[in-house]
């Protein structure tokens, strides 16, 4: 199995090394050179499969030999075993024809950890068989930082550096990456904005002294192996519904398209699914897409739903790649139409496709409210505003009743208390894992809005074992 990129200009690459990459060289994002293709009976013989086993099975043609089979079996098994619930991915009945996943089950009560669990533990795997070491430096407006962290606490090959703006991140938020012991996490608060945290680590980046000297990484949502581990709970939902002998829908609160990219992988490897409901937030770049068939970036504007606020949705190319016939220089000349004049435009088969197969829905923050409500007074679930965007897409569009729908709950309503309880009156409780987390020690340095003296600090922290 090797790698492509979308903008067909970068190396070939093989799986530890896109691993490690991120993004191409040439501005693109990889994907696998062909779909790995699982027949029916193979398929089938999946049922009944642990979590961990169905993983290790789906996702293995992925590493093309690079990585020992029984060493990836340990690392998935690792991975899962965090989760604290036997079924890591509960799918629960909330109607008649009508599925939650809930995908929250990890230590940061959201969808991601999903992916980052493993991805921490297949970095330091590949970094520690090379003898490498790698700094990952991110910024976080408050919710991805701390997956990010959990991924890569006590991982002996690599450093984290998360900075967040200083008493502009929720409580929970702040929490939930400063209480984490281990030395080689450092949570550092800026005093500046989210957009200031950003600059700044795209400026450390950019600089190609820096950059080399810390052997500064990504865990970013580009990264393959994120869409990797997300195409199993895939396999896992349509399974437990029939698959592969009945089709199944899924309805993905969608930002940066890699939930449902990973969905629509799944499909490619053989999975019957028949319809994807993206559901999206009043930044609704790509319902609008599906609507009208034009993609214009517009400003982001703050919802309810802050994991879905984007301007553009990065994993998008993926998708486009296949609307270009896999041809590298068109997706290239659409993506550099795109940055010069905010439009994208996709060839019109390409574009049949894409509409053909996914619906897209929109919810204001007013009618979020409602529908978290709503659901509640229905069948008693508690959903938070990210996850509530699914299944309201799932009710308007469900494109066949006929079809079980599977609506991915993408984060834990404690992790969104306000808005929950703004919605129903009712406060979500953290889990057991996390009920201290008001009592834990909080460990974080409060740094200027100054680039040279936050790289200053990164230097003298890396790979000291505080
Ligand atoms: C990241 C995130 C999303 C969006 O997922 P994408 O893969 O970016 O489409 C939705 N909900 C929650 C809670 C998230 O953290």
């Amino acid at each position: 199995m090797r790698y492509i990129s979308t903008r067909g200009e970068a190396p070939i690459l093989e799986f530890d090394e896109v691993l490690l990459a991120g993004l191409a060289t040439d501005g693109g994002l990889y994907i696998p050179e062909t779909w790995p293709h699982f027949p029916a009976d193979e398929i089938r013989a999946m049922r009944g499969l642990s979590y961990a086993d169905l993983a290790i099975r789906i996702m293995q043609p992925f590493l093309g030999g690079r990585i020992g089979e029984d060493e990836f079996a340990g690392l998935v098994r690792d991975a899962y075993a965090g989760f604290d619930h036997a079924a890591v991915v509960p799918l629960k009945q909330l109607d008649d024809n009508l599925w939650l996943m809930e995908l929250f089950h990890g230590p940061t009560l959201a969808f991601k950890d999903v992916a980052l669990q493993l991805l921490g533990r297949l970095f330091d795997h590949v970094l520690g068989r090379r003898g490498e070491r790698i700094t990952i430096v991110g910024a976080t407006s408050g919710d991805t930082g701390s997956a990010a962290i959990e991924a890569c606490r006590d991982r002996e090959a690599i450093d984290i550096f998360i900075l967040h703006p200083h008493g502009r991140v929720s409580d929970v938020q702040r929490r939930q990456m400063t209480t984490v012991p281990s030395a080689n996490v450092h949570n550092i608060a800026i005093e500046g904005s989210f957009d200031d945290c950003q600059d700044m680590v795209k400026a450390m980046f950019g600089d190609p002294g820096f950059r080399q000297e810390m052997r500064l990484g990504a865990v970013n949502s580009i990264n393959w192996a994120r869409i990797m581990a997300q195409i199993v709970y895939y396999f896992r939902a349509a399974l437990a519904l029939g698959a592969p002998d009945r089709p199944v829908n899924f309805a993905v609160p969608t930002g940066n398209f890699g939930n449902v990219y990973a969905g629509y992988a799944a499909r490619e490897m053989g999975l019957p699914i028949s319809q994807f409901v993206i559901g999206s937030n009043r930044n609704d770049i790509l319902t609008r897409f599906i609507e009208t068939g034009a993609m214009e970036a517009r400003g982001v504007e703050p919802s309810l739903s802050p994991s879905m606020d984007i301007q553009v949705s990065s994993n998008f190319e993926r998708l486009l790649f296949d609307a270009c016939d896999r041809e590298g220089v068109a997706v290239k000349s659409a993506m550099t139409e795109f940055r010069e004049t905010g439009r994208l435009t996709i060839p019109q088969g390409g574009m049949d496709a894409i509409q053909s197969l996914f619906e897209g829905h929109r919810l204001d923050d007013e009618q979020t409210l409602t529908a978290i409500k709503g659901e509640q007074e229905a069948n008693g679930a508690l959903l938070d505003p990210h996850s509530v965007i699914g299944v309201a897409a799932a009710r308007a569009k469900n494109p066949d009743p006929a079809i079980p729908m599977v609506s991915m709950a993408t984060a834990h309503p404690a992790k969104f208390p306000e808005a929950v309880e703004r919605a129903t009156g009712i406060r979500p409780q953290l889990p057991p894992r996390l009920a201290d987390l008001f009592e834990r020690e909080e460990r974080y340095d409060v740094m200027a809005n100054n680039l040279e003296g936050v790289m200053a600090h990164i230097r003298t922290r890396v790979g000291v074992k505080a």
